[in-house]
């Protein structure tokens, strides 16, 4: 029973993207991609904005 919550949870916050590192679905946050595997985060790029 537990489980089954935990799988929604899980599938709520999973973005479709895949960890570079594992190969595993990671987690999608406000403004990053976390694999919650090997702990690789990846930061979203906001729109317009630019590094030059
Ligand atoms: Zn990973």
């Amino acid at each position: 029973m537990a489980n089954d919550k935990e799988n929604k949870k899980f599938k709520a916050y999973s973005s479709g993207k895949m960890c570079p590192k594992c190969n595993s679905k990671m987690a999608s946050h406000k403004d990053r991609y976390a694999c919650g595997k090997c702990g690789y985060t990846e930061f979203k790029h906001k729109e317009g904005e630019k590094k030059e």
